[in-house]
């Protein structure tokens, strides 16, 4: 099983949006650039939103039905570990295996050993094709990435081990997440990591770090966008290097889980991508939800009501509903309006406060931020809140489709569809002529 070259996560927490979705990775296939649509969802959210497995295969068969989409498409496990995969293996056909929790997990020394031993070619001078720079590597450190890395790699393997037997070798797409942790990989952590991986027998096809600078989510990048582009080549280079020494899967991977609207690093990931001709998973997930609040707010009248009381109930349990993610929110609370204030808004100003225009005025990303983890508010509504979803589902699916393929596909790709509007520009000069 093989993603296309292009693959986009699209996350849907009530599972209402996938045609949605869909319509917009079906827009970019019109304008010339094929995409795998992977609908995604962890089991925290599955809990959360108290949803199960097979419904995320159930929305994404529809939606395919539906719009009579004839490419490839999946259904991503995102985030399991050996103890929470069982639910998934039925009606998942991606895996991501979360390995943070053992990062720095220790290892005996005759393992370290063993290791070191077997990188022996590599220490020395490293040269890595394309990087100008070569690496210096010691016994020490490949020891220390060992020492970090190994007992993780060994867990992703025991879940890919698991999952050849529950679901038979070569029927699922592999990742291996490792964004959730603290500290950024450098890209020579991530060559003796796939190295590890290959001596594991895990041939994973994509990989997601986790990079430098903050990746908050529903909202911009916050970090050097040049230490950024540099670390992002470095690593595409890294993979292209590790698959040839290795013999990982040639069609191995970046998955950046982005935690949805990184607009100022999408053009720079494009550029790169484009200039080595390489592919990409972009994990979004969460941006779906906010529009859907952006669509009832718009609806006016009693959906108005509806996300407004979200907001104000938002805002008492902030610190409960921000805990599970400390390291992906930065929310100033001194620049969120009060309840008071958000009552007496008009459709339009809590639709220009939340969406993702950043040339309004009016758009406060602490507002958005907060609405982004309020979505267990929603949940707690339980039919009521889905029902209104549906009723509304018109202006909500225009906001979603709109959402994925002006502000994410499109800045991404923006080079493709420049070229394609070329072409079809000198197709109409010859025909005029
Ligand atoms: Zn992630």
């Amino acid at each position: 099983m093989e993603l296309d070259k292009y693959s986009i996560g699209i996350g849907d927490r009530f599972a209402q949006e996938g045609v949605a979705q869909l319509k917009a990775v079906m827009k970019a296939q019109q304008e010339g650039v094929k995409i795998s649509p992977v609908w995604n969802k962890s089991n925290r959210e599955h809990l959360i939103v108290k949803s199960i497995p097979s419904d995320v295969r159930k929305e994404a068969d529809n939606a395919v039905k539906t719009l009579g989409f004839s490419g490839k498409y999946f259904v991503d496990a995102d985030h399991i570990t050996l103890d929470t995969v069982t639910p998934f293996v039925a009606t998942a056909d991606f895996f991501t295996l979360d390995i943070a929790s053992f990062i720095g997990t220790r290892l005996g020394q005759g393992e370290i050993e063993a290791f070191v031993r077997s990188c022996e070619k590599y220490i020395g001078t490293l040269t890595i094709p394309g990087i100008d720079q070569p690496f210096e590597i010691t016994a020490d450190l490949v020891s220390d990435i060992a020492g970090n890395f190994y007992a993780s790699m060994r867990q992703a393997s025991q879940i890919y081990k698991f999952l050849n037997y529950t679901k038979g070798k070569g029927n699922f797409i592999t990742e291996v997440s490792m964004d959730e942790v603290g500290k950024p990989q450098n890209p020579i952590e991530l060559f003796f990591i796939l190295k590890m991986l290959a001596d594991l027998n895990t041939p994973i096809q994509t990989i997601a770090p986790k990079f430098t600078g903050r990746f908050n989510k529903g909202v911009d990048y916050q970090g050097d966008l040049d230490q950024f582009a540099k670390e992002f080549e470095e690593d595409i280079l890294v993979l292209d290097f590790a698959i040839g020494e290795f013999g990982l899967p040639g069609e191995l991977k970046l998955s950046i889980h982005s935690g949805s609207d990184k607009f100022s690093i999408y053009p720079i990931i494009g550029e790169i991508i484009r200039k080595y001709d390489k592919g990409l998973h972009l994990k979004t997930a969460g941006t779906t939800w906010l529009e859907e609040l952006v669509g009832l707010a718009s609806a006016g009248g009693e959906a108005l009501e509806v996300v407004k009381k979200i907001y104000a109930d938002g805002l008492k349990h902030r610190e409960k509903l921000s805990a599970p993610y400390s390291d992906v929110i930065d929310i100033d609370t001194d620049k969120l309006p009060s309840e008071r204030a958000v009552k007496g808004w008009s459709s339009e100003k809590f639709v220009n406060t939340l969406r993702h225009i950043q040339e309004n005025p009016d758009y406060n990303p602490n507002f958005r931020q907060l609405m982004h983890i309020s979505y267990k508010i929603a949940a707690e509504m339980g039919a009521s809140f889905v029902s209104l979803l549906q009723q509304h589902s018109d202006i909500i699916g225009a906001c979603v489709e709109e959402n994925i393929f002006e502000r994410h596909i499109k800045r991404l790709f923006d080079d493709k569809f420049q070229i394609k509007n070329q072409n079809r520009f000198n197709t109409e000069l010859a025909r005029r002529k």
